[in-house]
């Protein structure tokens, strides 16, 4: 699988893993746009918003939930945070296999550009 996000995913490309489990790994994003940036992940293969259904609405939850979590690890949660999915050209996606942006740990501004 020629896919970045799926080679993060099974180990094949290093990164600064922050939480994991048997559906989603969260990892420090390579270039921070924030103290704290981190991306949330599925395991499964799924190139963008659109392709998702019904079927992955708990999947969905659960990177939410993690992002939750790690917001609380790092000591954001209460400072609050802010968290992003960017879909396709016009949302500025540019890895193609999905992710929830965890941002935090200064002020966010909005609207974003
Ligand atoms: P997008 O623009 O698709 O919403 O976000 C992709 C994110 O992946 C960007 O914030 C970018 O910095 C990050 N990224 C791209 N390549 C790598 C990589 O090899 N390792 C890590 N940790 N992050 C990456
Ligand atoms: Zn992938």
């Amino acid at each position: 699988m020629e896919c970045l996000f799926c080679k993060i995913a099974n180990g094949e490309i290093p990164a600064t893993i922050i939480r994991e489990d048997e559906r989603v790994v969260a990892f420090r994003d390579l270039s921070p746009q924030a103290p704290v940036h981190a991306l949330v992940i599925p395991r499964r293969h799924i190139t963008t918003l659109n392709d998702l259904g019904e079927d992955d609405a708990a999947l969905l939850g659960h990177m939410v939930l993690t992002a939750q979590q790690i917001a609380e690890q790092e000591g954001i949660a209460e400072s609050g945070f802010r968290v992003v999915m960017n879909c396709n050209r016009e949302g500025g996606q540019t890895v193609f296999h999905i992710h929830l942006h965890l941002l935090g740990g200064r002020g966010m501004h909005w609207p974003p550009g």
